[in-house]
């Protein structure tokens, strides 16, 4: 095969695995999409293939490291049967209405049906789009490697999350800040439609569209909508309300473990509740709920400790997409009310299992802020202080986890008070808090440290990084040297909307 392959093509060789693909999605109709081919790179090479992944998809070892997948994972062949669309959507960037977006890098190359359901398959990086804009329909290496270890490594915390099968690169430059190089994430979802998916047709007043699309999120995704007599038995306020609450427990699980997404833009927010695009995010090193990872955040929109209420804020943008089909705007305003009971409830489990606490008491908030206030006051490193503290449970030897904290008083304070709370069944609960809290985060230097390697051509940082970040639980002592705090450069890390 040629090192260029000119146009992309079907792949019709017999080798390849059969693929069997549906096109749900683009059966909605032209409204919704626009047919067209990646457009090729050069000389594409595997940077990392996710064999856990092609395993749940029933793709059959080897498959990822095959000459010709390389090519259909860069975009340079299509395979046989797959029908390339790219979809439109619109949304509200940074609080402000930005009209019509759409997938500008990312083209889908349909449905696949697999062991685990209906996959789509997502080429990120692939080329322009009429949806590009500006943008040059590529993605950059440093971003496509940060977004294939990050999915992974929600996925295997236990966060929901769109997948990543793979990520190629070439040596086509692609002019960022600096010239960088190309590169193609392979994304895997049951679907990637959007809040604004739903946003772009009421702001056009496509009430036919809209509700076709609803109608489809809700028989692929939310049955159960049609049955509900809550809400007044309106399938499409149910709709509202399961994705709020999905929403919630989402932002619950992204709190509870540091993460920041940094562009909650409502065209970055999953209808099934999924964390979906990343971009600048980043896990929380030290404490400081302020925190913003996103360095084009000017005024800190998209912190930390707003994430919550911009979800909120993002959830009530759909409800008024929704509006046109649910009719009464207080049904809408009721569907959004679960968020504002389920959020604070699924956080308060989540911080409750990291203090390995199985039951809920009286007193679990106080104790639960009480840690959150001395951990900001600190500025102590989140993920080491959980895996210090479900370590010290076992041990019933604390002294590790009290150094972390430059006020002993308030931390042996809050520390009386957590003790005295702790099931009697130590051991049983330090199993459970090392099961719930992490040893191995994605920090933004680990994550820049295999970049680095990569783009030297050695990609052995970027697999050695995605076997630590599946199995988080493990210790993997023979990597102990990464386990640690982050360097002082670390802080100087600018990550920013550039990818
Ligand atoms: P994001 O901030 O990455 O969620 O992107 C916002 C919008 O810009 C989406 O419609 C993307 O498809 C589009 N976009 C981002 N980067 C590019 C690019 N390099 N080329 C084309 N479109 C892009
Ligand atoms: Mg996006």
């Amino acid at each position: 095969m040629s090192d260029l392959v000119a146009e992309a093509r079907p792949d019709t060789a017999d080798t390849a695995p059969a693929l069997d693909w549906e096109h749900a999605f683009a059966a909605l109709g032209p409204a919704f999409h626009t047919e067209l081919q990646p457009s090729p790179l050069p000389a594409p090479v595997l940077v990392s293939g996710n064999a856990r992944l092609a395993s749940e998809l029933g793709l059959p070892e080897g498959w990822l490291h095959d000459e010709r997948t390389v090519h259909q994972l860069t975009g340079n062949l299509v395979p046989e049967g797959s029908r390339p669309i790219a979809t439109v959507y619109s949304g509200h960037q940074f609080g402000v209405w930005a009209g019509q977006l759409g997938d500008g890098r990312a083209i889908l190359l349909g449905g696949l049906r697999t062991p685990a359901g209906v996959q789509e398959i997502q080429l990120k990086g692939s080329g322009l789009t009429p949806y590009s804009r500006m943008g040059d329909g590529r993605a950059v290496l440093r971003s496509s490697i940060r977004e294939y270890l990050c999915s992974e490594a929600m996925h295997a915390l236990g966060i929901p999350t769109t997948r990543a099968l793979a990520v190629t690169s070439s040596p086509a430059p692609v002019r960022r800040e600096t010239v960088e190089t190309a590169a193609v994430v392979t994304r895997v979802a049951p679907s990637f439609i959007r809040f604004g998916h739903f946003e772009h047709f009421s702001a056009r007043d496509q009430v036919a569209e809209l509700r076709q699309l609803a109608d489809f999120v809700i028989d692929r995704f939310y049955p159960a909508c049609r049955e509900s007599d809550r809400l007044e038995g309106d399938p499409y306020a149910n709709l509202l309300e399961q994705v709020s609450e999905r929403t919630a427990a989402l932002v619950a699980q992204w709190q509870a473990a540091g993460f920041c997404h940094g562009v909650m833009n409502t065209d970055n927010m999953s209808i099934l509740g999924q964390t979906i695009d990343y971009g600048p995010f980043q896990f929380l090193d030290a404490f400081v709920p302020g925190h913003i990872c996103n360095h084009s955040d000017e005024r800190g929109r998209y912190a930390y400790n707003r994430q919550p209420n911009v979800a909120y804020w993002n959830l009530f943008c759909l409800g008024q997409a929704l509006l046109p089909i649910i009719g009464e705007q207080e049904r809408a305003l009721a569907a959004l009310e679960s968020y504002k009971t389920v959020f604070p409830a699924q956080l308060e489990a989540r911080m409750r299992a990291k203090l390995g606490l199985t039951e809920a008491q009286p007193g679990d908030r106080e104790l639960i802020e009480g840690v959150l206030q001395q951990l900001a006051a600190g500025a102590v490193d989140y993920p080491i202080f959980w895996r210090r503290l479900s370590r010290a449970v076992a041990d019933d030897d604390f002294e590790p986890v009290r150094d972390l904290f430059p006020d002993r008083q308030g931390f042996d304070t809050w520390l009386r008070q957590y003790r005295q709370r702790l099931p009697s069944d130590r051991a049983a609960v330090a199993a459970g808090m090392l099961r719930t809290n992490p040893k191995w985060v994605l920090r933004n230097h680990l994550a820049e440290l295999a970049i680095r390697s990569a783009r030297e051509g050695d990609f052995a940082g970027v697999d050695t990084l995605l076997r630590l970040v599946q199995a988080p639980f493990e210790e993997h002592p023979e990597h102990e040297d990464l386990a640690g705090f982050p360097p002082d450069w670390a802080s100087t890390l600018e990550i920013s909307c550039s990818s």
